[in-house]
């Protein structure tokens, strides 16, 4: 099956693609940890990405879509893949299309995970992720309140991008480039809205249930 995820920065995008991606056994490739892992490792992408990324801003559309296609180019796309933060505006989605159908090929489900700004800002602001294993948690959940990862050790840190202001500055970018998406594959026929409210498990669920009927 091929999946994109769409829903506003902190709608709990990351955490259900890994499960939906594992559960079906497709790759999940988030353009977002790409670009983080680049700017870690210091390589081109990375320097190119890292001042956009910072502001909140989105990367220009023409280093994304070619570190998309050489992405979904590799042999363990072949069969499916969910995509996590991409695309993120319509020209992407529109170039997405004529790449997949180069490929005989298209989108089946896009799954729009609809949750409320305010919710946003708070699950962000509190957001922490470990420098050694890139595992997310969050302050509100973390009774210990220290800075050390209950999975391997590691230190969290607050990502740049989730500090308030910037949450704002994203939020702002989501409603203007991103949210017309919804517009997008709505008219494609292949939207699908699920609630992102209440525990990861009860979304996990819903949004299983929503992709069970397209299971071959
Ligand atoms: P994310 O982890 O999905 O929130 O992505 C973090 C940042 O990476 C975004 O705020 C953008 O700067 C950049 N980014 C991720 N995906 C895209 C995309 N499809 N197009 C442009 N920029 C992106």
């Amino acid at each position: 099956m091929r999946i994109v995820l769409v829903g506003p920065p902190g709608a709990g995008k990351g955490t259900q693609a890994q499960f939906i991606a594992s559960h079906l056994s497709i790759p999940k490739i988030s353009t977002g940890d790409i670009f983080r892992a680049n700017v870690s490792e210091g390589t081109e992408l990375g320097r190119k990405a890292k001042e956009y990324m910072d502001r909140g801003d989105l990367v220009p559309d023409e280093v994304t879509i070619a570190m998309v296609r050489d992405r979904l180019g590799e042999p363990d796309a072949r069969d499916g893949f969910l995509l996590d933060g991409f695309p993120r505006n319509v020209p992407q989605a529109e170039t997405l299309k004529k790449m997949l159908a180069e490929w005989d090929t298209r989108i089946d489900v896009v799954l729009d995970l609809v949750v409320d700004e305010e919710e946003v800002v708070r699950r962000l602001s509190g957001r922490r992720m470990c420098d050694s294993c890139g595992e997310i948690s969050h302050v509100d959940f973390d009774d210990k309140h220290d800075d050390v990862c209950d999975e391997c050790g590691g230190h969290l840190f607050q990502r740049d991008d989730d500090k308030e202001e910037v949450i704002r500055h994203r939020l702002e970018v989501y409603r203007r480039e991103t949210a017309p998406l919804v517009q997008f594959y709505g008219d494609e026929g292949v939207l699908v809205e699920i609630e992102a409210t209440g525990s990861v498990e009860e979304v996990t669920r819903r949004a299983l249930g929503a992709l069970a009927p397209l299971e071959k």
